[in-house]
């Protein structure tokens, strides 16, 4: 009868140990676990505490007495392995109760020990207030100081998977938290700009997050909190720390085993897990594994890998059938509060430091057609080998769908797919899944893009440190896009525009053209190209990456409370603590100005620094949000637009700007009137403007809509029965206007008309034409369109829609405000 003895009884120990019985049903299966616990899910453990998980025995998976009646296992918890003497395969076995020790011998032995949390030698880190997280008593002591109504701040040091889960659990029982991490960005296995969007995130939940700092020492506060002191000077009190900085193995019984361990003392295995003595195999954390990617030995401490390796070590334990293992690659993801983030192999910073060639593209697909509702925006980036065109490794982050896309992605890196493989991977569709090209194809066909000589992308990171006087930056998405923000210096020609303004471009320097997120840019570059432009580089991620990126990535710099150190003011700096209130408001279905009005009203009933999250239908109010925010004071914390729902988070600034002093030399004019002559002053006196230098914005409204019609007929809008008859009632463009006096059924028109060729003057046309191209800001009434059943794509290209608030904002910077 063989006999196995197993040190853990958790993830690698366990797995390895039913393995073992379903092999083997006469050997003597034993496990000794030092904890009062087996096969528990400590990866359930924050949401237990944030009481996502509300009972706690859902986290005892198994229990000794269960493992007895299924797999007739010995279970032998508080039982600590202290010693392994492999001349006598033996081990030395302490009863943590009773304090015996005692001796028991194996045949094959198993060690699944796994890791424990770091805890860094930092003066005053006794306070009983400061935790680990890493077993269930653990999760005991934090949840009851929580359940207790103690905890009213924490402090969380250590912004890895373990801790951001902790803020979020925390944040949820009401807690206010800080985050302190040693490193620039939150989880360093990822990319810099893919942890942004996860500073973000936390920003956004009012967590505090202060990055490349540490805490230098503990204090005792008033009223049993700790006081933090850290690296920078700054001080942050709380009821609760959490020290999450890290695992080291727990390899200190097998000092003087002989057993070979690794540099940062994890133990050496061979291929089939096997340990430096033939007799006793490893798996889980406790392991050193073979990065694929460099044949380099690493740790990896997941779940996934000690599970799956506790079965392949029971296999070759067993020895009937020997399997391998084959390396980890680092598939993983963690939940940071509404943000899954995953990353699979590779990362850029990774092929960097181990000089492997790789190139990298970034997207921000929809998790599913974006038709269908609910759609969400993630974003993705694939990482992979300009040589052989391998998938090296991926990351994403988003709201719904970056799991599915980094489980295949890690399939296709461990079958050593190329980005030629991802572009055709068949994928499961139907609207609310995927869509007919998945993000995966996105990403495979931009990679193909990149390798096969289409375009030229470059990152974020080369823009921003790059001398900008060499630059040429093309921002070619809408006029109403660019309104939103741009990068500094940028000259906005829609892509619309970009093949008659091309002569723009200067050939002197490189150009960097972006859009939102990269896929406008690229047809862009596609016509650069053809027009004999090569210097030029598509910015993979387009603006939002860069916007994301290059934003101040930890809490911005305030005064958030103050709190007293026994008779001692402490004053916190830059973090706000306190869970700024966001209320909830549904605008959808206003027309404009109704969502602008809306939001003024719920604005007026909130304190500075809480916010409104506003949604409405009104596509104008895309630009009509941002416009009144920066008008009144208030901070834009975020736009989207999704499936033509516009959600705005606006926070509520401190103070009213100043009113404008004296306003701006800019021109802006409403076009009420749809009447020929009145249509073409307007246009005289904007492209006047224009020639002069001046910022114009026209406002078309009401009838003045159909001065901008397009001539032809359009089908398919959806229009009902009155839209499309009034539709058909009023003048279709402008060479159907009339004129507003001596008409005389059109001939009035026709000898304007005349009258203007002769005597050089452009037509309307020519006049509309030339005001978009010299940059005119022609904006359509939203509600007007409404009303009138008119669709933007009846309009002439150039033309965008937008609401009261962007035209009020634009006539705050003009001296001459025409109502036409
Ligand atoms: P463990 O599960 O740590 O088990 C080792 C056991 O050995 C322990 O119970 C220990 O008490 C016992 N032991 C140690 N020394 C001795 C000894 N000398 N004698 C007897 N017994 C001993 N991973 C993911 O992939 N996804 C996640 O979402 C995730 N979330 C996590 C959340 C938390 C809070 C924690 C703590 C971990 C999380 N992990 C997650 C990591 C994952 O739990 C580990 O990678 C996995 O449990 C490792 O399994 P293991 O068997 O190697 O070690």
């Amino acid at each position: 009868m063989a006999r196995y003895l197993i040190v853990g009884g958790v993830a690698g120990g366990m797995s390895a140990a039913t393995r073992l019985r379903r092999l083997d049903e006469s050997a003597k299966i034993i496990v000794f676990e030092r904890g009062g616990y087996v096969s528990y899910a400590n990866c359930g453990l924050p949401y237990y505490i944030g009481d996502a998980i509300t009972e706690r025995d859902r986290l005892l998976v198994q229990t000794p007495e269960s493992f007895k009646k299924l797999f007739n296992l010995e279970v032998r918890t508080g039982n600590e392995v202290i010693a392994v003497y492999p001349d006598k395969k033996s081990l030395r076995v302490k009863d943590m109760e009773s304090g015996r020790e005692y001796d028991e011998s194996y045949d094959k032995l198993l060690l699944s020990p796994g890791g424990s949390p770091v805890k860094p030698q930092i003066p005053g880190s006794d306070h009983p207030a400061i935790h680990t997280l890493w077993t269930i008593p653990d999760s005991d002591r934090i949840r009851a100081m929580v359940d207790e109504g103690k905890v009213k701040t924490a402090l969380v040091v250590g912004a890895g998977f373990i801790g951001l889960e902790m803020a979020e659990n925390l944040h949820a029982r009401g807690i206010s938290v800080v985050v302190v991490e040693m490193a620039k960005q939150a989880m360093n296995v990822i990319d810099f700009e893919i942890a942004a969007m996860v500073h973000r995130e936390l920003k956004m939940k009012k967590v505090g997050l202060y990055l490349e700092d540490g805490v230098s020492k503990f204090e005792k506060g008033a009223n049993d909190r700790v006081v933090a002191h850290l690296n920078s000077g700054k001080t942050v009190a709380a009821d609760l720390v959490l020290l999450s900085i890290g695992v080291r193995p727990n390899t200190g019984f097998l000092t003087d085993s002989g057993i070979e361990l690794g540099a940062r003392g994890h133990i050496d295995v061979d291929e089939y897990l096997k340990t430096s003595n033939e007799h006793i195999y490893a798996a889980g954390d406790v392991i050193e594994v073979v990065n694929p990617f460099t044949k380099k030995k690493t740790a990896v401490p997941l779940a996934g890998p000690a599970n799956k390796q506790g079965r392949i070590a029971a296999d070759n334990m067993n020895g009937k059938k020997l399997r391998t293992y084959n390396g980890t690659i680092g598939t993983g993801i963690a939940k940071v509060f509404d943000l899954a983030v995953g990353m699979t192999g590779a990362t850029e910073k990774f092929c960097a430091a181990e000089k492997i060639p790789y190139h990298s593209v970034i997207i921000h697909p929809n998790d599913y057609a974006g038709y269908y509702p609910g759609a969400m925006k993630m974003c993705l980036k694939l990482v992979f080998s300009p040589d052989t065109r391998r998938v090296l490794g991926a990351q994403a982050t988003g709201y719904s769908g970056v799991d599915k896309r980094m489980d295949v992605i890690a399939t296709a890196i461990k079958g050593n797919m190329t980005v030629d493989d991802l572009a055709e991977i068949e994928h499961a569709y139907a609207p609310p899944y995927s869509s007919a090209k998945d993000p995966i194809n996105m990403a495979g066909f931009a990679a193909q893009n990149i390798l096969d000589g289409l375009v030229k992308s470059t990152s974020w990171e080369y823009v921003h440190k790059a001398d900008k006087s060499l630059l040429f930056l093309l921002d070619v998405r809408t006029p109403a896009e660019y309104a939103t923000g741009t990068m500094p210096g940028a000259v906005n020609i829609p892509l619309d525009n970009l093949r008659e303004r091309i002569g723009e471009i200067p050939k002197n320097k490189t150009v960097i053209i972006f859009c939102r997120v990269g896929l406008i840019a690229y047809n862009a570059a596609r016509i650069l190209e053809a027009y004999g432009i090569t210097d030029y580089f598509n910015l993979s991620g387009g603006y939002e990456t860069y916007q994301i990126a290059t934003a101040m990535q930890d809490t911005d710099g305030e005064t958030y409370s103050k709190q007293t150190n026994e008779g001692v003011d402490i004053v916190m700096t830059e973090v706000k603590v306190e869970n700024s209130k966001i209320v909830d408001v549904n605008a959808c279905g206003l027309q404009c100005p109704g969502p602008v009005m809306r939001l003024k009203q719920e604005m007026d009933n909130i304190a500075a620094g809480e916010a409104i999250s506003i949604t409405a239908s009104d596509a104008g109010f895309y630009s009509d949000a941002a416009s009144w925010a920066r008008s009144t004071g208030n901070i834009v914390r975020d736009i989207s637009i999704a499936k033509g729902i516009v959600k705005a988070v606006i926070e509520k600034g401190g103070t009213a700007p100043s009113p404008i002093a004296t306003a701006g030399n800019d021109k802006t004019i409403v076009v009420f009137s749809g009447d020929l002559d009145k249509a073409i002053a307007s246009f005289i006196i904007a492209n006047g403007a224009l020639a002069m230098g001046r910022k114009v914005t026209m406002f078309f409204t009401f009838w003045g809509l159909n001065v901008l019609r397009k001539p032809e007929k359009m089908n398919g809008l959806g229009k009902n029965f009155i839209e499309a008859a009034f539709g058909w009632m009023m003048p279709r463009g402008s060479k159907k206007l009339s004129l507003s006096k001596m008409n005389m059924g059109g001939l009035g028109g026709m000898m304007i008309r005349g009258i203007m060729k002769n005597k050089n003057v452009p037509a309307l046309e020519e006049m509309i034409t030339a005001a978009i191209n010299g940059g005119a800001n022609i904006v359509a009434c939203q509600m007007s369109l409404d009303l009138m059943g008119i669709r933007l794509e009846e309009l002439v290209d150039g033309v965008q829609i937008g609401g009261v608030a962007s035209y009020l904002e634009a006539s705050e910077h003009s001296d001459n405000n025409l109502f036409i």
